[in-house]
């Protein structure tokens, strides 16, 4: 089957790649010009961990190639997926400009029966408008051509989309006719076997499953950070009552870190996204609009537990930074919790060095020459008055503590992923903050 996906980020590529990998042919087509010229020569515009091994064999094996032009990659295919972007627009709805841009091209260029499947997270009803796109495309050209729409949500996590993709907890299907569901399950029926199942719905529900998800996790997130903020304050220590409340299996263990809000390009837009649907049928998400007033609370936390512990007073001071992407395993830094602490440090007069062994590169576009950036993480500390983690990568879990104790100016830690065991960082003679225990007072 010959598969063609619009939109080569994030999704679009992991998509593009893995499909290819199970034997599909696929074109992938963005309007990025230099992003196309650099994967066409095998280079990235991402770092996901396992993606470049897949992408480079793939193109090699000549099932995956990537074009700037829809109408040279539709000949021959039978599914289009739509992978763009749909950002927050000014009332925090999904702005479509993009999803609908490509469903009238894929009108004005397609000459024979198509899938078009938006992979893109949408709202509810997006389809209708996505098929309302296509039909005027083709009533232009006086054209009639047989297709049908679809929504196939994307439930990657950035970091592990790899695998994530290659053995789905789910494929989510929102169809409408037979033949579209029957196309869709053979795409997919290689990514089926080993028990993972595929759930075939309308399309409606299909849109509302990826927001409804993404909200329940934000959810989760925001639960555990305004708990281990009480529990903070009456001396309970949250890594505790996590283990304890993760033991029920109606809890679960998973997803219950309280840390320094949610980021990334995902939750916050969804989040945003599903309240404004809300408000467009007269419905207040009363949890969601807490979920996010708790999320913004918590970004500025160990900003002010900073405040708190230098009296106010952080100017002409040097802050190390740990991690600068939303989360490990990526170099996404769409809405990280670090640029908020960064950009609270900086205003307050502190000086930021900061060390992140992938995001580095595209931290620069949002920071600047505005804060340093270190080597690695053991430059990043030297003169600082604190090292902050922020983002929990592997190789900050065991530092040298000897080593890092000797380089700062003082032995001040504030643990914003609560990785490090406090009672231990306190015997070597650090001062140690975290989320939600006792040593964050
Ligand atoms: P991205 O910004 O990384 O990639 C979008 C790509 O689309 C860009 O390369 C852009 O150049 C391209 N594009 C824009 N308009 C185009 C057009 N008219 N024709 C061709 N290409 C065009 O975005 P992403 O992170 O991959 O997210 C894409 C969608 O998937 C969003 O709706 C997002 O919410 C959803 N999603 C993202 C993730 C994730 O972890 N990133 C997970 C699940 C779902």
């Amino acid at each position: 089957m010959k598969v063609v996906i619009v939109g080569t980020g994030y999704v679009g590529l992991v998509t593009g790649a893995c499909l290819a990998e199970v034997g599909t042919e696929v074109v992938c087509v963005d309007v990025d010009a230099e992003k196309i010229a650099r994967l066409q020569n095998g280079i990235l515009p991402i770092y996901e961990p396992g993606l470049q091994e897949i992408v480079v064999r793939n193109q090699q094996g000549g099932r995956l190639s990537f074009t700037t032009r829809l109408a040279t990659a539709l000949p021959g295919a039978e599914v289009v997926f739509i992978a763009v972007g749909t950002p927050p627009g000014e009332d925090g709805s999904a702005d479509l400009q993009y999803v609908l841009q490509v469903a009238s091209e894929v009108g004005a260029l397609m000459d024979h029966y198509l899938v078009i499947v938006t992979k893109s997270t949408v709202p509810v009803g997006t389809a209708v408008h996505v098929n309302r796109a296509v039909k005027e495309s083709l009533y232009t050209r006086g054209m009639i051509v047989d297709y049908d729409v679809a929504s196939n949500p994307e439930f990657l996590k950035e970091g592990a989309a790899v695998n994530d993709f290659l053995k789905p907890d789910r494929i989510v299907v929102g169809v409408n006719t037979l033949r579209a569901r029957q196309k869709l399950e053979q795409l997919y029926r290689p990514f089926l076997l080993n028990g993972h199942p595929i759930l075939f719905m309308d399309i409606a529900s299909a849109e509302m499953t990826k927001y409804a998800a993404n909200a329940m996790l934000a959810t989760r997130i925001s639960y555990m950070n305004d708990i281990a903020n009480l529990c903070g304050l009456v001396g309970a220590d949250i890594n505790q009552v996590r283990k304890g409340i993760g033991s029920d299996p109606r809890i679960g263990k998973h997803f219950l870190y309280p840390g320094i809000g949610y980021g990334g390009s995902c939750f916050p837009k969804d989040v945003k996204a599903l309240i404004q649907t809300g408000r467009e049928y007269g419905y207040r998400l009363r949890i969601l609009d807490a979920v996010e007033a708790v999320n913004e609370d918590q970004k500025q936390l160990l900003f002010q537990k900073i405040l708190r512990h230098f009296d106010g007073n952080v100017s002409n001071k040097k802050f190390a930074v740990w991690g600068l992407s939303f989360k490990p395993n990526t170099d996404d830094m769409r809405e990280a919790p670090s640029l908020v602490l960064i950009r609270s440090l900086l205003d307050a007069g502190a000086m930021v060095s900061a060390y992140d062994p992938v995001a580095m590169k595209e931290a620069v576009i949002y920071l600047g020459s505005n804060i340093t950036f270190a080597d690695d993480m053991y430059q990043a500390a030297e003169d600082a008055v604190a090292v902050l983690l922020v983002t929990e990568w592997n190789m900050f879990r065991i530092p040298d503590w000897p080593r890092l104790k000797g380089l700062m100016r003082s032995p001040l830690l504030f643990d914003g992923r609560n990785i490090y065991d406090d009672v231990e960082l306190v015997k070597m003679g650090f001062t140690y903050y975290g989320i939600g225990n006792t040593a964050a007072t």
